[in-house]
């Protein structure tokens, strides 16, 4: 083996493991995965299985005394016990303190304005009644963007609030609230870095959300912006890097504004949606990029390949229940389309269950593509 022998643990087992397990069990590395569900998508592609709560002390200590070198594939998961193993000698990464900050809306804002990286304006409450009060007293006006602080993701836990009656639907819990930005476009950069001080940026990608959903629903990549945009986009990701220190890969989601502006929304530090393309698209994918980072081995191209489009394949809104993909014959001929199924057992409404990265020297055609899976292919919960 190339690798000295050491044993990765990633602490969550769902598609994002499963698509670093691809890379290791290629290179032959031994990864062991933590995750509270014994049939996720990583259980049985791992050297070895851990069932168990990603947020309990015990079971993460536990676990990470059985690898040399951790890291994440979501960010939920034991703060304190990633510290207490970082001080006994193991190699986490990201950093546990970059996790802490990523894990709170509230913390990660006020990071970016200390460190006087753009983002949008923001206010935190720690429950609805004075915000209630602001509004009352004039000093808060509709519309704005509502976030929990915590335990949100794929836009659970974001809503746009416009009126008194928007307000209502929203949780009593730790909060922001931030100015609704005039959005041309929504854009991702992934950096990777490691400690020997080497970093590769790879190109700016453009996501298309779902306006019902909000979730994403293509990416685009190259995206499709000027030269000096893709420049500044590049550049403030590597800031944002830089300033967390981090070691491993980050993704940094940013907004375009109707301006032209770049504001930082926020960042993943492990693999993200945004760069699924790369696995096909690019000559190093971001799961490989990730074990090449955390190893601190020479990185790889970031460049593309080829141009990609990927979409991904959600549950459909009325079903849930044991997965049934329908019409894939109908698109798995088309030149440039790579399907990926995540193998979870049971779709739900708008669940993400696999994508397709779709490659083509036209970027336009590999979209169209793109679009008609979208509409040919159904994953439902009915035979
Ligand atoms: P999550 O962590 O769940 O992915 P985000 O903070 O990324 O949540 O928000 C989800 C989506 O909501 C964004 O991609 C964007 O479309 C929209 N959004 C978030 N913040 C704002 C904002 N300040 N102004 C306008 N739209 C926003």
């Amino acid at each position: 083996m190339f690798v000295k022998k050491k044993i990765i643990g990633i602490l969550g087992g769902g598609q994002l493991g499963k698509m670093v397990l691809d890379v290791s069990n290629k290179w032959g590395i031994d990864v062991h995965i933590l995750d509270p569900d014994k049939n996720c998508p990583s259980s049985r592609l791992c050297s070895k299985f851990f069932v168990g709560d990603l947020m309990d002390y015990e079971t993460v200590i536990k676990f990470g005394q059985s690898a040399d070198i951790i890291t994440i594939e979501i960010e939920n998961v034991n703060v304190e016990a990633l510290k207490f193993l970082e001080s006994q000698g193991k190699k986490v990464f990201p950093q546990p303190n970059i996790i802490e900050i990523i894990q709170d809306k509230s913390e990660q804002k006020k990071f970016y304005l200390k460190n006087n990286i753009p983002s949008s304006s923001f206010k935190i409450f720690e429950g609805i009644d004075k915000l209630k009060d602001l509004i009352i007293k004039g000093q808060v006006s509709y519309p704005f963007i509502w976030k929990a602080s915590k335990m949100g993701y794929d836009g659970y836990g974001v809503k746009k609030i416009v009126d008194n009656k928007s307000l209502e639907k929203v949780n009593d819990c730790n909060f922001i609230i931030e100015e609704l930005v005039q959005i041309k476009k929504e854009l991702s950069v992934m950096i990777g870095s490691r400690e020997s001080g080497e970093t590769v940026v790879y190109p700016v990608v453009e996501m298309e959300f779902n306006n019902e959903s909000n979730q994403v629903e293509y990416i685009l990549s190259p995206a499709n912006i000027s030269k000096e945009l893709e420049v500044k986009a590049k550049k403030l990701a590597h800031e944002v890097s830089q300033k967390f220190n981090i070691y491993g890969i980050i993704a940094v989601e940013m907004f375009l504004t109707n301006d032209d502006e770049l504001l930082v929304n926020e960042v993943a530090p492990r693999p993200h949606n945004s760069y699924h393309y790369s696995i096909e698209g690019s000559y190093t994918s971001q799961f490989e990029q990730l074990l090449r980072s955390i190893l601190d081995l020479p990185l790889g191209s970031s460049q593309n390949i080829q141009n990609s489009v990927m979409v991904n394949l959600v549950g459909d809104l009325n079903s849930k229940g044991p997965v049934v993909y329908k019409n894939f014959d109908q698109i798995i001929g088309i030149e440039g389309v790579n399907p990926h199924i995540y193998g979870k057992f049971e779709t739900r409404p708008n669940r993400k269950m696999g994508h397709i990265t779709i490659v083509n020297k036209d970027l336009k055609k590999a979209k169209d593509i793109a679009k008609h899976i979208k509409e040919t292919v159904i994953i439902t919960g009915k035979k």
